[in-house]
């Protein structure tokens, strides 16, 4: 009655809504109005038990509303409703005015409504827009850059169900190959052509479940290294990052809303799931430059290397020409030595030439036969008794 959104917590169908007071005996007492638009009747019981979240309903034959509407207009209310409570009891945002679906913001050229829009004592402004029906890229880009014109920070947060939230088939996650087949995402959606805008613009899609109070974040396992398909990329060497723009399906990570922080800088819902995002970029970016540096590293070793080698090279051709160089050297001194004793041995001839041309004729040649000495005097034939002596 006092216009306020009540939560009734899971599983608490049974239990008080404050210290005294139960659900039910509220409820009883009328105390609970229907919270969908034109609808103003009070709740009749509390349904508790049963694989149904335990939940608020209608007496038989009333509130048919779902029917009419289907539960989308619901949900939304109850996005809101759990967005601004949040909003309203976040430490980051203390001193903040909130606004739930009331306050425009207007551009010469338009307005826009955000469904929850938060103002900061100094003016910043964090539009949230809780998305449950269809929505095309361009729109999207148009609403986007319509907050950027006007300043604002927009949060997008999709719903889980619905459009916007379509189960992934076994197919699309085989043929994306980087999706990770960890156990603990159980939940697997599809990227359609909007979330492929945003991962484009670097806006991470977000699902929100009102009911759980629970904030989904876009996460892959990749291995960036290795994206040949077939290869086996869930790995311990992969990555936790957000998926890329050309993804057709993708993984949740869950975080529970009160985790949640609003990033101004980054102009994002800052998930649990997005930290480990920025870390594992870190991890990443870090090992790339080891890598990068160890990659420098080779290439000035195989440098050293090859200069090492040409050094060597040089080194020997140089060896190699100066044996040459002596080697010639030597056969030229060689040559010079013969070609002086050729000389003099001409110039000694010369002078023995001179020497003979000035020396009497007679003695000029040797005689052409060696004289005889004078033997002693043969006996006569006569006296052969001196020729036995
Ligand atoms: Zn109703």
């Amino acid at each position: 009655m006092t216009k306020q959104l009540r939560y009734l917590p899971t599983g608490q169908g049974n239990g008080e809504m404050e210290p005294g007071v139960t659900w039910r005996g509220h409820v009883a007492r009328g105390m609970l109005l229907c919270p969908a638009p034109d609808c103003g009747l009070t709740f009749g019981r509390v349904v508790a038990g049963g694989a149904r979240r335990h939940h608020f309903a209608h007496r038989p034959g009333e509130g048919e509303h779902d029917a009419v509407t289907g539960p989308e207009t619901l949900w939304h209310l109850s996005a809101k409703n759990v967005l601004g409570r949040w909003a309203a009891s976040h430490p980051g945002l203390a001193g903040w005015t909130l606004h739930l679906d009331d306050t425009p913001i207007t551009l010469p050229d338009g307005w826009r409504r955000p469904d929850v829009l938060a103002i900061s004592p100094d003016g910043v402004k964090v539009a949230f827009e809780v998305q449950y029906s269809a929505l095309t890229g361009t729109d999207w880009q148009a609403r986007h850059d319509f907050y950027a014109k006007a300043g604002v920070v927009d949060i997008w947060l999709f719903a889980h169900h619905g459009p916007q939230w379509r189960p992934a088939t076994t197919r699309q996650l085989r043929r994306s190959e980087l999706v990770s087949r960890d156990p603990d995402w159980a939940a697997t959606v599809q990227l359609s052509g909007l979330h492929q805008t945003m991962l484009r613009h670097g806006v991470i899609p977000l699902w929100l479940d009102p009911t759980t109070q629970t904030i989904g974040t876009a996460t892959t396992r990749v291995h960036p290294a290795n994206t040949s398909p077939g290869e086996r990329l869930w790995e311990d060497s992969a990555y936790t990052l957000p998926p890329h723009r050309t993804f057709p399906a993708c993984h949740i990570a869950a975080d529970p809303l009160e985790q949640c922080d609003v990033d101004l800088e980054a102009g994002e819902l800052l998930t649990p799931a997005r930290c480990l995002h920025h870390k594992e970029r870190d991890r990443l970016q870090a090992e790339e430059q080891v890598a990068q540096e160890r990659a420098v590293q080779v290439r000035a070793q195989l440098r050293a290397q090859q200069e090492e080698r040409t050094r060597c090279r040089r080194a020997a051709e140089q060896e190699k020409r100066r044996a040459i160089a002596a080697q010639a050297a030597q056969e030229q001194a060689e040559r010079e030595k013969r070609e002086q004793e050729e000389l003099r041995r001409k110039e000694e001839e010369r002078a023995a030439a001179e020497v003979r041309q000035k020396m009497p004729l007679a003695q000029q040649f040797p005689p052409m036969f060696e004289q005889e000495p004078p033997s002693s005097p043969k006996p006569p034939w006569w006296k052969p008794w001196q020729r036995r002596a």
